[in-house]
């Protein structure tokens, strides 16, 4: 696609001068001239991608532009200094985000680990837009990993399934969730998936015929009811059908997977136009008529569901919403972005920020269990957590404020007991030091070591705080 594509697609959703877009992509292209990916083609393609992927998801200038630019600190020369003059602070910061998290390499095949990274992306990117441009990367990364060897593909795909696709649904962005898990589950198991592709397209034509026939005799009764609509069909999930069959542990023909359509139309009144056009058409099944625009579900997701027989006498699910109720569970909180930062709100940074807390509450009430959800409720809200790391590249959580003498003790209390020093990125540093965020912290020990009771004085968490106490006081150290 042509930049002036994208700046047509940009003006169609927003009325931001894409100025900077096109600033950004003379500037991309130029510094990542002469790179190549794997594939052959030039660099810049996914710089491009990335940026158009952002506009397809009505992203707001700043986030078209820094999608652009999302790889020229990590790739390029491009000292940090020019960028920030060229393009101004907050895209200059979307740009160092999203460089930061790259430098995140995550290794652990261990679900915990993976929470404490979900965290640490969480914590590292202040402004979820950073996180969105990260999905919108990956996502294209995704797409063209066939060029890649066998074993960097396993190794990209492991961490999208741990950590990018999981992130993707509590943010409520379902489009890009589904389209990375077929792309994971299409690398990961490759012969489980090439079947299910080949079972899903010899019953394609049947079921393809079944929908033409819905979809024509429904459009005759929509037509002449003067409703203005578009009708949708659902795209399929090959990796949910695994899932299923997994669960479920049964055969692909035994899996039922309906038929769907959406039908997209101009107001709440006309869904429920729509739905009437419909049950009066074809044979409702009982009991199968859910009201998610009346009564929403947590997450924000609206829709009328309904499912009635086709004419071929297959069931056909139908899903009924506006245009915005469509964006919203397509786009999770990307979509609900757009619609909260207007631009008088700009350089309302706590607005914003409060504004981001409760959509991620918001949205993650629905996603998670309840405690889940507390937990992550905790963290959201307990800015002041730093995440760090074990030499071996584990992560830890402390609160700020802690010390290498708090990590020792996290780690292990004879960790803690024997310390005598500590290097934070291969320097050794005071034991009083503030760790922070991202830092790798090596706990330097000695066997007969003995733990001083000046640490009391500087230790931040209570369990650093009582297995000192406890030593002290069972080696007769400490006087109370
Ligand atoms: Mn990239």
């Amino acid at each position: 696609m042509e930049i002036q594509e994208l700046l047509k697609k940009f003006r169609e959703y927003s009325n931001q001068e894409p100025t900077l877009i096109e600033l950004a992509y003379q500037f991309s292209k130029e510094a990542h001239l002469n790179q190549t990916r794997a594939s052959g083609e030039i660099y810049f393609t996914h710089c491009m991608a990335v940026a158009e992927i952002l506009a397809d998801f009505r992203m707001d200038m700043e986030t078209v532009s820094a999608g652009m630019l999302h790889d020229v600190l990590e790739d390029t020369k491009t000292p940090h200094e020019v960028l920030k003059k060229e393009f101004g602070e907050e895209i200059y910061n979307l740009v160092l985000g999203v460089t930061k998290i790259d430098s995140l390499k995550f290794s652990s095949r261990d679900e915990a680990q993976a929470e404490n990274w979900r965290r640490m992306l969480l914590a590292t990117a202040k402004d979820i837009r950073v996180i969105i441009i990260k999905l919108a990367d990956r996502l294209h990364n995704m797409r063209t990993l066939d060029y890649l060897s066998p074993e960097k593909q396993v190794e990209i795909s492991q961490e999208t399934v741990s950590l990018y696709a999981p992130l993707a649904q509590r943010l409520g962005m379902f489009e890009i969730k589904s389209e990375l898990e077929d792309l994971i589950f299409k690398h990961l198991h490759k012969s489980e998936y090439e079947s299910i592709f080949a079972q899903v397209q010899s019953q394609f034509a049947r079921r393809e015929e079944s929908l033409e026939r819905f979809k024509k005799e429904l459009e005759k009764h929509l037509s002449s009811s003067n409703i203005p609509y578009r009708l949708l069909s659902r795209a399929k999930n090959l990796y949910s059908i695994y899932r299923k069959m997994q669960i479920q542990n049964r055969p692909f023909e035994e899996i039922q997977d309906a038929l769907g359509v959406r039908i997209i139309t101009d107001s709440i009144l006309n869904c429920y136009a729509i739905l009437g056009v419909a049950h009066s058409v074809f044979k409702p099944i009982a009991g199968t008529f859910t009201d998610y625009i009346s009564v929403p579900k947590m997450n924000l997701y609206q829709s009328l569901h309904t499912t009635v027989v086709s004419p071929s006498g297959d069931p056909v699910e139908i899903q009924i919403r506006t245009e915005d109720m469509h964006r919203t569970a397509e786009y999770g909180i990307a979509a609900h972005w757009k619609y909260k930062v207007g631009e008088k709100e700009k350089d309302d940074h706590l607005n914003e920020k409060l504004n981001w807390l409760r959509q991620w509450i918001e949205w993650l009430q629905d996603m998670s269990s309840p405690r889940e959800f507390i937990e992550s409720f905790k963290t959201e809200l307990d800015l002041d957590q730093i995440f760090v790391f074990t030499p071996k590249g584990e992560v830890k959580a402390l609160p700020s404020g802690s010390t290498p003498i708090d990590f020792a003790y996290a780690v292990h209390s004879d960790i803690g007991n024997a310390c005598i020093g500590a290097k934070i990125n291969n320097k050794i540093v005071k034991l009083e030091y503030h760790i922070k965020s991202g830092e790798i912290v090596e706990i330097l020990t000695r066997k007969n070591a003995v733990p001083s009771p000046d640490w009391l004085k500087i230790v931040r968490t209570a369990r650093a705080r009582s297995k000192i106490r406890k030593y002290l006081r069972e080696h007769k150290l400490l006087e109370e």
